[in-house]
Parts: structure tokens; C-alpha cells; sequence
């Protein structure tokens, strides 16, 4: 059935808007919307119909008015009233069959949305529609019943319109693949909300002083809501890498709140040196993007003074937090300071230093993470060890190894759950006193 030809069986039936009908060829002819492309059909049919009635042919007439009334053609409107041809006020649909007239309201959409914008700092977006089911299924079922085999949806058609006019309002990109913010519009629902992605931004931490967590703690009595025990902070530390970091990063982005992603953590009592940690922080919803890193690092290192310093801040994306989570078991490099029970001789270093390079280290879980972490055996590698005695009763060892390895557990032993150890290398019973993580290696 040619394209005229099946055009007017639809008018016939269904009163159709130019971008409904249009809609319905999308695929063909291009570099033009699908509102001019119903448009010209029905224009072409118009056109037609007007030389069949002006030879008498009968069915003009009758295609002039399925056109003028399901089709809303001002043009056969207008031949009909030269021909003083009238129709009869009922005749006219109220409105479209299948977008009941909603792609009139595209242009208020696109201004609410802008409206909604600019409060926010963002480079691109993307529309996305949402539409009531019954008329996706309406649809379905009308181009079952035309076979129409080169048509698009009405949520595409939509999308496109919506975004094309704003990115022409805001001069902004469209962005399919990762946009900074959704427009979510409902073209029925006359709504329009945002869907604002999360902004992150990566780097690396050092922490100076021992005595502070990595992350936030809640208060192990109070679980965060705060009670006597905590002085109503509901924490068990006043303050964190997390929150040091996260402060002044909320404050410049606006975010409603902010993650926290690192490459492994340090205890509590251990310093973070070196070139520091890899992190990743995550803003919320942020309201401002275009952030001068240099300025957020000079503040994160001023609120954290003394504390906590970060160094090389970067733009980020989701796929940083999931190399950082990969890169966990990458080398560590470590310093310990250990005290013995007995005196120590060069001998005892030497034979640690010879059993500890290049050997697997068979660590069962430690008691002391036990209430956070499974209870297995892992098997972690050792790269390097270095000692250096400083007392008759304390070292200090230097250890490169795969990330993950308890290094308080490699000089203890952990009443034997990790094996070999200095304790019982040198059967002197040893108690790491300072620890510190002198390296983070990754691939970056
Ligand atoms: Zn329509
Ligand atoms: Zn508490």
C-alpha cells in the first residue's frame, strides 16, 4: 500500500496530529521533523483531492473533509470553504487520537525544565520521557493495525523535541551516554523533574597523625543517634579522612550529601605517608561543577590542617571507584616499629629478612576484624622486607606486599593465625608499637 494511500485510511479512522502522523514514516526522507513530514502528506493528499473535485470526482470532496477534520488541515479547511463546501461543526475532533494534543505543549516543557536549570552548573544533559502506559499501548496497537514498519515511538519523538528546543533555549549538549543531569518530562502529566548525576572527583590522601578513623564511626551504644556515651555526636570519633575531605568538597559542589571511595583503608592508629592514598569522593546532586580543583584542595587542606593533606584532585567518573575497588590488592609498602620480649641480635634480622622476602604469608582472618569480616585464610605475598634494629628490644621493618596482607598480625602471629610470623621466626614474642603505610601503588 503506498504511503497516500495508507495515510488516508488512518485519517478515515483516527484524527491525527502532523507529528502523530508523521511519526508513523519516521524513517524515511531525512533532515526534517516529523511534524513537517506529516505535514507534507497531508499537504501532498490535499493537493490531490483538490483536482479530483475540481473534475467532479466525488471522493475529492470526501477526502478534502477526512483531511480538514481528522487531519486538522488548515489547507483543506480553506479549499473547502472556496468551494463553499461546508462541514459540519461536529465533524472536528477535539483533539489527536494519540498524543491528544500534547506535542502543542512541548515548547512549556521545555521552559519549565529551563527554569528548573538555572540554579545549576552543568555542560550537557539528556531528556528522558515518561508516559502513561495506556497511550504507549494505544500506540502499539494502532501501528499493529496500519503496519507501520518505519516508524519511531512517541517517547523518541518526544525526547528529540524537547531536547533540541532546550539545548537551543540553554545552549547546552545532549548527552545520550553519560549526561550530567536527566530531564525527566512528562509530556501528559505536564511535568517536568531533574535527575541530577553525582559528581566525583579523585586524588590522594595522606594522613599525618594517628588517632583518626578513615571513615566515619558511628557510636557503638547509640548506633548515630546520639546519646551520653558519645556527647550526643553519635560517633565514636569526633572527626575522619572522610569527613575532613568531604567538608569543604559539599560546601564547593552544593551536593546534598557526599561519598567516600579508597583504595584499602589504614587502622586507626596507623599514619598514611608516602604519595598517599587513592581516593575517589562523590557528590550528590551537586548544584556546581565547574570546580577549581586547585582551590578545593587548597581548602580540604585547610580545613585538615595538620591532619589530613590530598594531592593531584582530578575529574572522575563511576568508573574510578570500581578501579579503586580492583586496585585494593595492588603492592602496599609499610613501616613497622616492633618491640620484643627478649633482646634481639643482627642474626634474628638477618634470618627475618631471608624468610620473609618472597614468601606467601597464610593469614586467617584477625580477631580483631572478626565482627566485620568473614573468617577465611588468605594467602597474601610478600615482595621485600628490610629491617633495622634501633634497641636492644626494637626494629623496625620495612614490608612491600600484596595489598590486603595484616601487618600487625605479620609481626604478632595472632595466637597463630597467621603463619610464618615474627614471633615465631625468631620465637621471641613481638608487638607492633607504630605503623605506618608508606606507599599505595597503583596502576594510575
Ligand atoms: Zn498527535
Ligand atoms: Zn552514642
Amino acid at each position: 500500500m503506498d504511503i497516500l494511500e495508507k495515510t488516508l485510511r488512518m485519517l478515515e479512522k483516527y484524527p491525527l496530529c502532523d507529528h502523530c502522523l508523521g511519526r508513523q514514516f519516521a524513517l524515511l526522507g531525512h533532515g526534517m521533523g516529523n511534524d513537517e513530514r506529516g505535514k507534507s502528506v497531508k499537504s501532498v493528499l490535499a493537493f490531490q483531492a483538490h483536482e479530483d473535485s475540481l473534475s467532479k470526482d466525488r471522493d475529492g470532496v470526501k477526502v478534502l473533509k477526512v483531511l480538514a477534520t481528522n487531519g486538522f488541515s488548515e489547507t483543506a479547511k480553506q479549499i473547502l470553504a472556496k468551494m463553499k463546501k461546508r462541514v459540519p461543526r461536529k465533524a472536528f475532533p477535539k483533539t489527536c487520537f494519540l498524543c491528544e494534543g500534547k506535542f502543542m505543549v512541548f515548547e512549556d516543557l521545555a521552559r519549565k525544565a529551563l527554569k528548573l536549570l538555572e540554579e545549576l552548573e552543568y555542560s550537557n544533559f539528556l531528556v528522558g520521557v515518561e508516559l502513561p502506559m495506556k497511550t504507549e499501548e494505544r500506540e502499539d496497537e494502532f501501528k499493529a493495525e496500519f503496519e507501520v514498519s518505519h516508524g519511531e515511538s512517541m517517547r523518541n519523538e518526544f525526547g528529540r523535541v524537547i531536547g533540541k528546543r532546550l539545548a537551543e533555549l540553554n545552549g547546552k549538549t545532549v548527552e545520550f551516554k553519560k549526561p550530567e543531569i536527566v530531564v525527566l518530562v512528562g509530556p501528559f502529566a505536564e511535568s517536568v523533574r531533574l535527575a541530577v548525576n553525582p559528581l566525583f572527583v579523585s586524588g590522594r590522601y595522606k594522613k599525618l597523625v594517628r588517632g583518626i578513623p578513615q571513615s566515619k564511626w558511628f557510636c557503638s551504644n547509640c548506633h548515630g543517634k546520639g546519646c551520653e556515651k558519645c556527647n550526643w555526636t553519635g560517633k565514636m570519633y569526633h572527626e575522619s579522612v572522610e569527613e575532613l575531605i568531604e567538608e569543604p568538597f559539599l560546601e564547593a559542589t552544593g551536593g546534598t550529601k557526599a561519598s567516600f571511595h579508597a583504595s584499602g583503608r589504614e587502622d586507626i592508629d596507623a599514619r598514611m605517608l608516602g604519595p598517599g592514598r587513592p581516593f575517589v569522593v562523590e557528590a550528590t546532586a551537586p548544584k556546581k561543577r565547574f570546580l577549581d580543583l586547585r582551590r578545593l584542595e587548597d581548602s580540604v587542606n585547610a580545613h585538615a590542617k595538620g591532619k589530613v593533606e590530598v594531592s593531584r584532585l582530578k575529574f572522575a567518573d563511576k568508573d574510578a571507584v570500581r578501579r579503586l575497588k580492583k586496585g585494593e590488592s595492588n603492592q602496599k609498602e609499610y613501616r613497622v616499629t616492633i618491640e620484643f620480649d627478649d633482646k634481639i641480635t643482627v642474626k634474628d634480622l638477618r634470618l627475618l629478612k631471608e624468610k620473609l622476602t618472597n614468601a606467601m604469608i597464610k593469614q586467617q582472618t584477625p580477631r580483631r576484624v572478626l565482627h566485620r569480616r568473614a573468617d577465611l585464610t588468605r594467602e597474601k605475598y610478600i615482595y621485600d622486607v628490610r629491617v633495622k634494629k634501633l634497641s636492644p628490644r626494637k626494629a623496625e621493618m620495612k614490608v612491600r606486599c600484596q595489598g590486603g596482607l595484616y601487618v600487625k598480625e605479620l609481626v604478632s602471629g595472632d595466637e597463630g593465625r597467621t603463619t610464618p610470623n615474627v614471633s615465631e621466626l625468631l620465637n621471641n614474642k613481638a608487638k607492633p608499637v607504630k605503623l605506618d603505610v608508606l606507599n599505595v601503588i597503583m596502576g594510575d
